[in-house]
């Protein structure tokens, strides 16, 4: 797995099960006038208020720098949650081309959906299934090499019956997996007098492809209920405490726990040295090295492969004995500062000596930098 050469370490590409790119142009966006008391509150006070700013371009260039930082942290597949409903839901159909031909565009794999949701009027819910129908109809008819697809959900309480059933058939007609925030704040534990798992259970929502973001306030019998189905959880730790919803004891979710950042950044290795101080924190255990492998066995079971042929490699002096198996030690302890010097998918170069070849960064940042603050205008 594990190459070094002259202070150099070659590793496997890190694997980000969940992230919203769209948030990229938020960095350091003035804050809501009145402090958001409630996770609630912070959707709709923040999250929401930027998704309805974004216009094409914007999208556009969210997914570019969002996919620029991830090849400079040595994440070589970005697993999006997607959503632009933009003015009167103007900016949701074709945005998920934008989100994936960005990805693509940099050189790194995309597995993208939208997220759909009827918190904007059933029109717009109609709209979201609709792009993710057609989204994966194109991907199937003619895959291409770095792009998959899932079908994405916001989450339970903010769908209708009628929308999770379309979702449900979506999924089904096209065998996808579907991507779905679950109970990341005790808002969303239950609905209709059930828990929010078994409401999922019961819309078809909840099967071997699903992925499951979050799952802070689900019960051990949901926890079960979860691994039963043979879905995925991604945990997000550093955003759950970002966001004080609690600590979501991702042991219960054993082989089927994934690492996500939840459009803070695509450091996995921050991500990962998170989860493990939570843990510890909490009494609880946390193996880093595991949870990013299966990372990269759940991508490689989306691109339909054993494994993938993306690697990084880091400029990285170790002062102790290294190997497969003390890695999780150096990714720990030693690894978080490494500069990433080389990126390659699909064998294909992405960085080379610090440089990454596909794409121009500095007018690509530039634009984002001129376009961020018309974004934030806007809001
Ligand atoms: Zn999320």
């Amino acid at each position: 797995m594990m190459q070094t050469h002259h202070d150099r370490l070659t590793l496997p590409g890190f694997v980000c099960a969940h992230t919203h790119l769209y948030s990229a142009l938020a960095r350091g966006m003035p804050q809501p006038p009145a402090p958001p008391r409630s996770f609630v509150e912070i959707l709709e006070k923040v999250w929401w208020k930027l998704d309805r700013a974004l216009d094409a371009e914007t999208v556009e260039l969210s997914a570019l720098v969002g996919a620029c930082e991830a090849a400079r942290a040595g994440c070589t597949t970005i697993i999006d949650h997607h959503a632009s409903p933009g003015a009167r839901g103007s900016a949701v159909d074709g945005s998920l081309d934008l989100v994936a031909a960005a990805i693509a565009r940099v050189g790194l794999r995309a597995v993208v959906c939208y997220e759909v949701t009827d918190r904007n009027g059933p029109d717009e819910a109609r709209a979201g299934v609709r792009e993710n129908d057609r989204f994966l109809q194109r991907v199937r008819s003619e895959p291409p090499r770095l792009v998959r697809a899932m079908v994405g959900a916001h989450a339970a309480f903010t769908l209708s019956d009628g929308t999770a059933e379309a979702i449900a058939e979506v999924a089904a007609r096209h065998r996808a997996g579907v991507h779905i925030h679950v109970a990341e704040d005790a808002v969303d534990a239950h609905k209709d007098g059930r828990s929010t798992v078994e409401w999922l259970d019961a819309r078809g929502l909840l099967d071997a492809r699903s992925l499951l973001a979050h799952c802070v306030h689900v019960s051990d019998a949901d926890a079960a209920r979860i691994a039963a189905a043979g879905a995925h959880v991604v945990h997000n730790a550093r955003s759950n405490a970002n966001n004080a919803v609690g600590y979501a004891r991702p042991g219960r979710f054993g082989a089927q726990l994934l690492l996500g950042t939840d459009g803070i950044d695509a450091d996995m290795r921050g991500e990962a040295q998170f989860a493990f101080f939570a843990a510890r924190d909490h009494g609880d255990a946390f193996d880093v090295g595991a949870a990013l492998a299966r990372g990269r066995r759940f991508a490689a079971g989306l691109f339909d492969a054993e494994s993938l042929d993306d690697t990084i490699t880091l400029e990285y002096r170790s002062p102790t004995p290294l190997s497969d198996g003390n890695l999780g030690g150096h990714l720990l302890f030693g690894l978080r500062a490494a500069q990433v010097r080389g990126v390659t998918v699909d064998g294909q170069t992405v960085m080379h000596d610090g440089a990454l070849v596909n794409v121009d960064e500095e007018r690509i940042y530039a634009r984002a930098r001129e376009l961020a603050a018309k974004l934030w205008a806007r809001m």
